[in-house]
């Protein structure tokens, strides 16, 4: 038996309950891993919530997570037992252990421990295909990330400081200013008090941005895509303050034939090319520290209902983990 968190009913953090449960054998093309550490996630949450719909229920929550091959299903190459992995799935994660797809598995270098691997392959992957393949971003870039002290927006700051761009970052406290600045943002506005498209304005002159990192979605929308020059591409990524919706794709013309895309991190990865490419990526550039992993809170499996409602309540920053 396996300590699992599952949920059998779409609700509030407390739907997720700690059980335990029969894991069998891995099925053909799988392997078998002792989990070590577990990502949390705000998606975690659009499934906890039913806003994105699990394939069945109950499920098992979590996406991401790093740990020990102690199996492998029949036909599985290029792993071993004890080989260290990590990878980004949809649901299943939020366990003591459990079976994977290889194809979604990369193998850890020695470099990246089972903790940072868990607090980043999500976070980290989409960091990747947001600045180089969603918008390419080049030296000399001004580019806005929404949300900059969170998980995503941490990764997002340092690597876009990387890349040459400067960066405009929105953060929803002072606390959370003093963190976004200290990953390298250039800029930092607190857009619960200030109207960020209007500060943005400002400090580009008048030129803006040439693409918004959006994660926030519902209330940030309007201002994200006024926070573009023309030519500008929105990359509305995410929903923490709700969907966005009713979106009239007439006002992109006169606010400068503006480019708007909602990417998803799960279309890129079934791309075994695309997945090892861009893990090799965030592994280098956190093995260079170039980009540093924070982990802000870790908490043992059965906390998950908690760490849940910290996320949603806008109180952490960087990374959370659970660990098994
Ligand atoms: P974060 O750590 O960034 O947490 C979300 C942050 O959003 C909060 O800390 C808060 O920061 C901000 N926020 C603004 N409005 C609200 C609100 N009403 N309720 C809650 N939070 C709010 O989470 P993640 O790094 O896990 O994810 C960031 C975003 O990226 C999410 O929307 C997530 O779904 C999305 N995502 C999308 C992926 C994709 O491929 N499409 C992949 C990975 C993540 P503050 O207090 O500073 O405002």
């Amino acid at each position: 038996m396996v300590a699992a968190i599952r949920v059998h009913r779409y609700g509030g953090p407390e739907v997720l309950q700690l059980e335990e449960i029969e894991l069998p054998p891995p099925a053909k093309g799988e392997i078998r891993v002792r989990q070590k550490a577990i990502g949390v996630n705000f998606i975690d949450t659009y499934f906890r919530t039913g806003l994105y719909k699990a394939p069945q229920l109950p499920f098992i929550a979590g996406n991401e997570a790093a740990g020990e091959v102690t199996a492998l299903g029949e036909g599985v190459e290029g792993f071993a037992i004890g080989d260290r992995v990590a990878y980004v799935v949809t649901l299943g994660c939020y366990a003591a252990e459990r079976n994977v797809p290889a194809a979604m598995a990369v193998k850890l270098p020695a470099a990246i421990s089972d903790e940072t691997a868990a607090a980043m392959m999500l976070k980290g992957l989409t960091a990747e295909y947001l600045l180089h393949r969603t918008y390419k971003v080049r030296p000399g870039d001004t580019i806005l990330v929404h949300a900059a002290a969170g998980g995503v927006g941490q990764i997002l700051t340092q690597w876009g400081k990387h890349l040459g761009a400067t960066v405009i970052g929105t953060a929803g406290t002072e606390e959370k200013a003093a963190l976004a600045r200290e990953n390298g943002c250039d800029h930092v506005i607190l857009y619960r008090s200030e109207d960020f498209a209007k500060r943005v304005a400002e400090i580009t002159k008048g030129e803006k941005c040439n693409v918004v990192y959006d994660g926030v979605g519902k209330t940030t929308f309007e201002g994200s895509l006024d926070s573009l020059r023309p030519l500008g591409v929105l990359a509305s990524f995410g929903n923490a303050s709700g969907p966005v919706s009713d979106f009239n794709l007439g006002i992109l013309g006169p606010k400068g034939s503006l480019f708007v895309t909602r990417p998803t991190l799960f279309t890129f990865i079934p791309r075994r090319a695309w997945l090892e490419e861009m893990a090799g990526r965030l592994f280098e550039v956190v093995a260079s520290g170039a980009v540093k992993i924070a982990i802000s809170r870790r908490a043992p499996l059965a906390d998950a209902a908690e760490v849940h409602r910290a996320l949603e309540g806008r109180e952490t920053t960087g990374a959370v983990i659970l660990t098994p």
